[in-house]
């Protein structure tokens, strides 16, 4: 039996203090301790997560009771596949989206990182996390390239071309690795009844879905396909910084014009197709046409 809980640092020491007849062991990576009672192996991370394992877990996971709410995530039904998607708010770069599965037996290493929504980790940890996730977790990642998200917006909208990117990313989870997903999380981005209408021109729609805003933050196979999905964005970024020898920006600010206008300087407007989401607002600052 496995329970994992998230602690205060407070409670962790109480957690610590109350076990102190445990024998205490080699801490493993990642850690602040790891205690063998004769029934039940304690581990706190400095993700602030507690993993029990054995026949005590329940006994010794009520020992101190944490304040923190975030057993959310914890109490989830496992196994569960989760979908994000990255990209949509920068003017460069592509569209990535990731659905993700995650299994029981992965939340313990899983609770050795601190794994939250990707928006809230900093890129070089990104580059940290992802390979691990990669190599861990059973998951499918599409790349909408700029050249080909400029075609496909021509006749789809944003949130049209996240649905579809969305069900063909549980698709393909499902056909490669032979699985019956029975437990979906999505992050909300348009109301379920929108997103199936977008399907409705698919052959193959994934149906049965749980929408939820910040999904990111409540279900973990939402939280690692958001972080994959970034990690996947930062390097088809960086390929392209490489090929075109220019730093592109992230975000859509006023730094991203000034990007964009050294970019035409260098290459041509109609090089922009193939590095930007030509729709965007800043498209127009860049060729100066605001006014227009
Ligand atoms: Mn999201």
């Amino acid at each position: 039996m496995t329970i994992t809980k998230v602690y205060t640092k407070a409670e962790i020491e109480r957690l610590y203090a109350s076990l102190s007849a445990g024998k205490v062991c080699k801490t493993p990576p990642y850690a602040l301790f790891q205690i063998r009672m004769s029934d039940c192996v304690i581990t706190a991370y400095e993700s602030l997560k507690v993993v029990f394992q054995g026949e005590g877990a329940a006994f010794y996971s009520g020992v101190v009771e944490p304040q923190a709410s975030k057993e959310e995530t914890l109490t989830s039904t496992y196994p569960q596949a989760g979908s994000d998607e990255v990209g949509t708010g920068d003017y460069f770069g592509p569209v990535v989206v990731c659905a993700a599965y995650v299994e029981k037996k992965d939340l313990e290493l899983l609770s050795t990182f601190h794994i939250q929504d990707s928006k809230q980790i900093k890129d070089e940890d990104i580059l940290k996390i992802a390979p691990v996730l990669i190599d861990t977790l059973k998951f499918s990642i599409l790349i909408l390239n700029n050249t080909k998200y400029n075609q496909v917006h021509e006749h789809n909208n944003m949130n049209q071309i996240k649905a579809k990117l969305h069900n063909q990313a549980f698709l393909n989870l499902k056909k490669k690795f032979n699985l019956q997903l029975d437990t979906i999380y999505v992050d909300q981005f348009t109301p379920p009844k929108n997103y199936f209408r977008y399907l409705s021109g698919e052959a193959d729609v994934v149906e049965n879905i749980h929408f939820e805003t910040k999904a990111e933050s409540k279900y973990i196979s939402v939280a690692c396909a958001s972080i994959i999905a970034r990690y996947y964005f930062l390097n088809t970024l960086a390929k392209m910084s490489e090929k075109y020898d220019f730093p592109f920006p992230k975000g859509a600010g006023a730094h991203v014009d000034e990007a964009g206008r050294k970019f035409i300087d260098m290459y041509s407007e109609n090089e922009l197709l193939h590095v930007s989401k030509f729709h965007f607002a800043n498209t127009k600052k860049i060729l100066n046409e605001e006014t227009l």
